[in-house]
């Protein structure tokens, strides 16, 4: 055990803190969500430990969390009985923080308050923002299993260090006592914190207790007070959110629910609640995000789902569950079938995983069809032939999946999901996705042949004739050219490089469009999508184009003569670029340009080449 000790923070903990207590006084009630979800969480970790070991539950199995406050000595205090701290991990977890890409998070702080508490939302502050209110926090915890005298004390005023001492804790888990600021006190009311709890943690699965205030008449029945009376009550519902019936949920509290599971600020912009029943059974709560986190890139990541298995949690970040191009989905699967001591290599190898992983991407993509459909008949239709609320805008379930959802399963995937954001929004959600996660999407088309067509049916781009990113290629094949053969499209490193090419003056002569892709993604994604829906996609930049029923009898003919009488000239430019180039021709492709560079027909983009050179290889 050790002796009272005081230790500095890491020096982000220190920087962090001064973040919260100067960024976050707007939103101060956050403090008891995030404390009451560590408090859940440890519980969580409890039940799971106690699956192999069920002598850690000692004489307490009832888990829960109790918060109490104190108006004389103006603290709060959040007690659970979950896993606990040990001395070790008191000092580990509550002095620095152990989350990766701290470094990246702190370096985008900007100084500006309003962004940056957006910026922390995102990251999730958690235990720290107990300063946002309280001037000096003292932990007390033992960890499970371990003697009553291995119990721990830490203490810190939130500035450049804590203090940490032994203590003797007979009772299991841990307590956070927060002495309040001044300027906090108006939390010294059970109306108050009951109230708070209702908002951010009605969901959580344990009971949050309180004890009951009962109003006591003065001496000879002047004035009176609020007095407590040691009986302790539920003040939260205590059922886990997705396994209620949805008709009891409201918006509120799955936007509340998203909040939490994915530590951000904003709403999300749709989610799909379902129970799917079959040879697997489980339970999704899936929620497409409105802003991408900030390591969205990071493939390593594992996705956004958490894990439980009847209830109990069992892992977050379970990438079996989500293929990586979903990896911005957040949410929750429950499952009736795994075992609860699975691990992750197992989760790999089990069929019933593989059966969710199927049904939960075709879920994710029935959303975002249902988002694009309603973008479009929003911006492009005025004729009001689709209803936003009808179910008939998300397709019909896969036949062949051997799932049924019985909760009806075509109203929730898109409910409003900001209660301000009003109807007409709806039609803009599809574009805001897009902007924030189309390029994750595109890794689909090389990571999920199952789906790739409707994943390429989900696909924007901007075009020759549109400069927003809104052309889908069902869009541009209906708006082909008579006897138009293929989707034509070309990559380059920006907007502005694809339209001035040169490679697309003919088509721009002859009145076709043609896709405009800048995404770093496109050009490795495209080489998984060679048609979509019985169309070729076609390069403008590779090989020699042919613009096949396009060109008239004539301008083939022209071009036939050009090609005989330029021979000579070519041979000498061949010639003089023989270690340059692989061959010369003629070319109807320019209308203005004297001379353009292509790639042979299945060869390397000029764009690709450029991307590997610049990767050096
Ligand atoms: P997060 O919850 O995202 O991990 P927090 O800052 O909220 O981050 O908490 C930091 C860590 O402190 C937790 O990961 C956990 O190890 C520990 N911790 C916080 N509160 C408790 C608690 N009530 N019981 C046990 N451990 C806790
Ligand atoms: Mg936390």
């Amino acid at each position: 055990t050790i002796t009272k000790t005081k230790l500095p923070f890491q020096a982000e903990v220190a920087q962090l803190l001064h973040l919260v207590t100067h960024s976050l006084y707007s939103n101060k009630e956050i403090f008891l969500r995030e404390l009451i979800s560590n408090a859940s969480d440890a519980c969580d970790k409890l039940r799971f430990e106690a699956i192999d070991q069920p002598a850690l539950y000692e004489d307490q199995p009832t888990l829960e969390v109790r918060v109490s406050f104190d108006k004389a000595a103006k603290t709060i205090t959040i007690t659970d009985n979950g896993i606990g701290l040990s001395q070790q991990e008191a000092i580990d977890n509550l002095g620095t923080i152990a989350k990766s890409g701290t470094k990246e998070f702190m370096s985008r702080l900007s100084g500006d308050q309003k962004a940056d508490a957006q910026l922390i939302g995102q990251f999730g502050v958690g235990f720290y923002s107990g300063f946002i209110v309280a001037d000096r926090i003292t932990v007390e915890s033992r960890r499970a299993g371990l003697p009553a005298e291995e119990g721990v004390r830490w203490v810190s005023a939130g500035a450049g260090d804590f203090e940490v001492d032994s203590i003797s804790r007979p009772q299991r888990g841990t307590s956070v006592t927060l002495h309040l600021r001044d300027d906090a006190e108006e939390y010294l009311n059970l109306w108050k914190l009951k109230s708070i709890i209702a908002k951010y943690s009605d969901h959580i699965s344990l009971p949050i207790l309180m004890e009951k205030e009962e109003w006591k008449e003065g001496e000879d029945h002047k004035g009176g007070e609020m007095v407590k009376t040691g009986e302790w009550e539920p003040v939260n519902k205590a059922s886990a959110l997705w396994t209620r019936p949805k008709k009891d949920i409201s918006d509120e509290q799955y936007i509340e629910f998203y909040k939490n599971v994915s530590h951000d600020f904003e709403a999300p912009l749709a989610w799909s609640h379902n129970r799917v029943e079959g040879s697997t059974e489980y339970t999704q709560l899936l929620y497409i995000p409105a802003k991408a986190p900030m390591d969205l890139w990071n493939r390593d990541k594992g996705a956004g789902v958490k894990l439980y298995v009847k209830r109990v949690f069992i892992m977050d970040d379970a990438e079996s569950l989500m293929p990586s191009y979903l990896r911005f989905v957040k949410g929750v699967i429950d499952s009736a079938d795994l075992p609860l001591n699975v691990s992750r290599e197992l989760l790999q190898e089990s069929r019933d995983v593989k059966a969710i992983r199927e049904g939960s991407t075709k879920r994710v993509l029935s959303m975002l069809e249902d988002l694009a459909k309603k973008q479009k008949t929003t911006t492009s239709a005025a004729d009001g032939q689709v209803d936003a609320g009808s179910g008939e805008s998300v397709p019909a379930p896969d036949p062949t999946d051997g799932v049924t959802d019985v909760v009806d399963k075509n109203a929730d995937s898109t409910l409003a999901a900001e209660a301000t954001a009003g109807a007409s929004d709806e039609s803009g959600k599809y574009a805001k996705f897009y902007a924030e996660f189309g390029a994750v999407l595109k890794e689909g088309l090389g990571e999920d042949f199952a789906n790739r067509e409707r994943i390429a049916r989900l696909l924007r781009f901007a075009s020759s004739t549109t400069d927003t990113v809104s052309v889908g290629f069902a869009d541009y094949k209906a708006r082909m050219k008579e006897g138009q053969e293929a989707i034509y499209y070309i990559t380059a490193d920006t907007l502005a490089a694809a339209k001035n090419s040169p490679q697309l003056e003919i088509f721009r002569k002859k009145g076709i469009e043609v896709l405009l892709m800048t995404d770093r993604v496109d050009e490795w994604a495209l080489n998984y999508l060679t048609e979509f829906d019985g169309t070729p996609l076609q390069s403008v930049a590779k090989g020699a184009v042919d613009l096949g029923k396009l060109q008239d009898e004539a301008e083939k003919k022209a071009a036939e003569e050009a090609a005989e009488s330029f021979k000579p000239l070519l041979e000498r430019l061949k010639e003089a670029l023989k270690d340059k180039a692989e061959d010369v021709r003629v070319t109807t492709r320019l209308v203005d340009s004297p001379a353009c560079l292509v790639v042979q027909d299945g060869g390397m983009s000029t764009q690709l080449a450029r991307m590997l050179k610049q990767a050096g290889q």
